[in-house]
C-alpha cells in the first residue's frame, strides 16, 4: 500500500514524487511511456543528448525553482537565440535591435520604434483582439508577415486572427541588441540531459515503466491513499464531454555525418510552405562537445512538423483559446468530485506551463499536501 500513486513520470509527478518521498511517504510512480521524463525526456545519439519531445530550455525567474533544480544538475550557460529563416532571408530572434536593422536598415531604437508605430497606426489597431492584431500592434506589419503569420499558423493550423493574443506575448520585443530568447535570470540545459536530471528526482523512488492508468485503473486505484494525475484531464473521464484541443507534433530526427547543419540550436522556418516549424540540431545545446569537452564528429537534427491532435496521439499543446477553456472549466467541475485524485502538470490542468512554473506549482501541491 502506497500513501501516493503518481501517474505520470514527467517534471511535475517526478518534483511531487521527490517531495513526498522527503516528506516519509510511500510513493509509487508509474508512466505508460518506456522512459521517465515525459516531454523532458532526452536521450544520448551519437554522444549527443537529443531532446526526444522537443527542444526544452530551461528558463526562470523563480529564483527557488533554479535553486530546486539545481540540487539535481548542475546547468551549463546556454542561451537561447533562435534564428528565422524566411526563404533563406535570415533574422535575429527575439524581435531585437538586429531583427529591426535587417528588416527595415533602422540603426536607432527610435527609428525601429518610429517604423512600428507607423504600421500600426496604418493598420489601425487599438486594442488588440486576437494574435493577429497583437503582433502588429508590438512589431508591425512587415514583421508580423515574415516572422509570425507563417509559423503561427503552421503552428497551431488556425489563421492568427481566431488566435488568442497571450500567445505572442510570450516572446520579448526590445528595441535593443540582446538576442536572448527569454527574460529570465537564470537559464541554462542540465548537463548531461534532463532524463538524468528526472533520475536524479526518482532515485530510491518505485518507478514502473509501461503501465498505463487508464486501463488498469480499478486495479492501480486499491494501491494507493491518493492519486496524483498528470495525464490529460479529458482521457481521465474517457472524453465524456467531448475531446479537448492540443496540437500535436511530429519529429523527424537525421543524424548527420558532418560536424555543423545549422550553427544554431535552432532555426524557425517562418513561410507558411515549408512543411516544418523548426529544425533543431542538438548538440549545440552543449557548445558541440561530448560529455569529455571533445568535439563531437556528427550531428544529429529534428525538423518538427505540428499536426492537429486525435485521440490517440501524443498531446503537446493544449489549444487554450476560449471554446476549450470553458470545456476544461467542466471538466475541471468534475475532477472536484473525485476527492482521492489531485490533477496537476500541463494536461493535467490543460495548461500551456513552461517547466519552471510546472515545478513551481508541483512544489505548492507538495507544501499543501504534506507540510
Ligand atoms: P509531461 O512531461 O507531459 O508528463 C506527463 C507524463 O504522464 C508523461 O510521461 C506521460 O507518458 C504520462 N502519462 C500520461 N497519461 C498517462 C497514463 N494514462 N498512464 C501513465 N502515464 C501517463 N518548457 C520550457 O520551460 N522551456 C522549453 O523550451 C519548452 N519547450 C517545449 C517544447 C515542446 C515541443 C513542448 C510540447 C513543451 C515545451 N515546454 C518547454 C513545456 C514543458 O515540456 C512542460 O512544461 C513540462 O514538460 C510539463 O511537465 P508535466 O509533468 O506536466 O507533463
Ligand atoms: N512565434 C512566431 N515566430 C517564431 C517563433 C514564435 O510567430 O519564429 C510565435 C508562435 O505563435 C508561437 C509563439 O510565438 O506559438 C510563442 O513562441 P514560443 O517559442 O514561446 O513557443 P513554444 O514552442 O515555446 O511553445
Amino acid at each position: 500500500m502506497y500513501d501516493y500513486l503518481v501517474v505520470g513520470s514527467g517534471l511535475f509527478g517526478s518534483v511531487f514524487a521527490c517531495e513526498a518521498k522527503k516528506y516519509g511517504k510511500k510513493v509509487l510512480v508509474i508512466d505508460k511511456r518506456p522512459n521517465i521524463a515525459g516531454n523532458v525526456y532526452t536521450q544520448e545519439i551519437e554522444g549527443i543528448n537529443v531532446h526526444m519531445y522537443g527542444a526544452h530550455i530551461f528558463h526562470t525567474n523563480l529564483k527557488h525553482v533554479w535553486e530546486y533544480v539545481n540540487q539535481f544538475s548542475e546547468f551549463n550557460r546556454f542561451t537561447n537565440s533562435p534564428v528565422a529563416n524566411y526563404h533563406g532571408e535570415l533574422y535575429s530572434l527575439p524581435f531585437n535591435m538586429y531583427t529591426f536593422n535587417k528588416m527595415w536598415g533602422v540603426v536607432a531604437p527610435e527609428e525601429a520604434a518610429a517604423k512600428i508605430e507607423e504600421q500600426k497606426s496604418k493598420a489601425g489597431i487599438t486594442e488588440p483582439q486576437n494574435l493577429e492584431e497583437q503582433a502588429i500592434s508590438l512589431v508591425g506589419t512587415d514583421i508580423y508577415e515574415k516572422l509570425i503569420k507563417g509559423y503561427t499558423e503552421k503552428q497551431w493550423g488556425r489563421p492568427c486572427n481566431e488566435l488568442p493574443a497571450f500567445i505572442i506575448k510570450r516572446l520579448p520585443v526590445r528595441l535593443t541588441f540582446d538576442n536572448n530568447y527569454f527574460n529570465a535570470l537564470y537559464q541554462g540545459i542540465p548537463i548531461g540531459g534532463y532524463t538524468k536530471m528526472v533520475a536524479n528526482m526518482l532515485q530510491d523512488i518505485e518507478v514502473q515503466l509501461n503501465v498505463d492508468y487508464l486501463e488498469n485503473k480499478a486495479e492501480l486505484d486499491q494501491v494507493a491513499t491518493k492519486v496524483v494525475y498528470t495525464g490529460p484531464i479529458d482521457a481521465y473521464f474517457d472524453y465524456q464531454l467531448g475531446a479537448l484541443e492540443y496540437r500535436s507534433v511530429r519529429f523527424e530526427n537525421e543524424i548527420l555525418n558532418k560536424v555543423n547543419f545549422q550553427g544554431n540550436a535552432a532555426v524557425n522556418y517562418t513561410d507558411s510552405e515549408t512543411p516544418w516549424t523548426r529544425i533543431i540540431e542538438h548538440k549545440w545545446f552543449e557548445f558541440g562537445k561530448d560529455k569529455n569537452g571533445n568535439d563531437l564528429p556528427k550531428t544529429v537534427i529534428s525538423r518538427e512538423y505540428s499536426s492537429e491532435w486525435n485521440v490517440g496521439d501524443e498531446p503537446y499543446y493544449p489549444v487554450n483559446d476560449e471554446k476549450n477553456s470553458k470545456l476544461y472549466e467542466e471538466y475541471r467541475s468534475l475532477s472536484e468530485k473525485e476527492s482521492q485524485v489531485i490533477f496537476g502538470g500541463r494536461l493535467g490542468e490543460y495548461k500551456y506551463y513552461d517547466m519552471d512554473a510546472v515545478i513551481d506549482s508541483a512544489l505548492k501541491l507538495a507544501e499543501k499536501e504534506l507540510v
